[in-house]
């Protein structure tokens, strides 16, 4: 166990992210106490049941009141909404954060709410699973990987490096970048895969012919994954399309044009177009195991904690 680093801190969604943030912040010990609120009674009773947060609130502005740190923990389109009903009541002094996927849009939605005195400080940890709902938490969903910070022009300092404290407390490393950059690293590293997974999934869907049977029965692990990945959150990965389109449809353009110059080397049988190229690609994948962020174990470490390894990493 460790000090806490905040007395409250309220947590607005219970979903994916904010159960396994609250798992992570008592199993060391991180926040006096945490107060959570979901717009759905059924979520709320489910956080009840399995003793999700110290207290689970009947209102959003319920929960916030009196928190030192504020988690948005809400899919990215429904931020600004879900700010509009704590603003009133944030404490001054208190900070602002959230966990969503794309920052820039983020940013510019929370602003123009952003009471005088709270210090708003988005985060994006790169973690996460196919799987959405309060239950779907767990404590070392976020142990060795990436959480990133993007301050705003004038977070205070302070505000920042406690934000940095607490997700370091839940097992992260943390880093930070500025929202535009934030936004194009995830269209490559993920939000573009995840679009390419959904597509792969449908295409194959569309041969229904062998979808029902050999596909299934014979997909090893290529397919596997895309189907894996393919089966996130709907509503979460409409609003990271809508909300991430510039950068998300740069990448796909240089997507679609590699993606040619393959189609032409397979047609007019240039092999070593086609060796050199998945040679390039090999050495980014040992450069991944080499940075610690995958294993190299033939199952991807499938074997290990919760299936984290396979996480989607929003
Ligand atoms: P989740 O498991 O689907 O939970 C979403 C929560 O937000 C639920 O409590 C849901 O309430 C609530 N919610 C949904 N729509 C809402 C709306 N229109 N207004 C108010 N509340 C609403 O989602 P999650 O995976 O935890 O994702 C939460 C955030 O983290 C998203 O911004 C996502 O981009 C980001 N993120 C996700 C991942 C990942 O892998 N999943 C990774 C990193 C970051 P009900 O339960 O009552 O419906």
């Amino acid at each position: 166990m460790t000090q806490p680093v905040y007395d409250r801190v309220a947590l607005i969604g219970l979903g994916l992210i904010a159960s396994s943030m609250f798992w992570a912040i008592k199993r060391s010990g991180l926040a006096g106490e945490v107060t959570g609120y979901a717009r759905s009674a059924e979520t709320r009773e489910t956080a009840r049941r399995i003793g999700l947060c110290d207290q689970v609130c009947e209102s959003a502005a319920e929960a916030v009141e009196g928190a030192d740190l504020v988690v948005l923990c809400v899919p990215v389109g429904a931020m600004a909404p879900v700010m509009q009903q704590i603003a009133p009541v944030l404490k001054p002094g208190a900070t602002l954060s959230d966990v969503g996927s794309v920052k820039g849009h983020v940013v510019e939605a929370i602003l123009p709410h952003l009471p005088e005195g709270v210090h708003f400080v988005p985060a994006h940890p790169l973690a996460g699973t196919e799987h959405s709902g309060p239950e779907s938490g767990f404590a070392e969903l976020f142990d060795n990987r990436w959480c990133l910070l993007v301050p705003v022009e004038g977070s205070d300092r302070d505000a920042v490096d406690r934000l940095r404290r607490l997700w370091q407390g839940m097992g992260a490393n943390v880093d930070e970048m500025d929202a535009d950059h934030h936004d194009l690293v995830l269209a490559v590293t993920s939000h573009t895969p995840h679009l390419i997974a959904y597509t792969m999934v449908g295409v194959a869907d569309d041969l229904r012919r062998v979808t029902d049977s050999e596909v299934i029965k014979y997909s090893a692990a290529g397919f596997r994954d895309f189907t894996r990945i393919a089966a996130s959150d709907p509503t979460m990965w409409r609003d990271v399309f809508l909300t991430n389109k510039e950068a998300t449809l740069e990448i796909l353009g240089r997507f679609t044009e590699e993606l040619f110059a393959l189609q032409r080397a397979i047609r007019t049988g240039d092999g070593d177009h086609l060796h050199d190229y998945f040679t390039h690609t090999r050495a980014i994948r040992r450069g991944i195991i080499e940075a610690g962020q995958d294993t190299d174990a033939p199952d991807f470490g499938r074997g290990q904690a919760g299936g984290q390894t396979g996480g989607t990493d929003k």
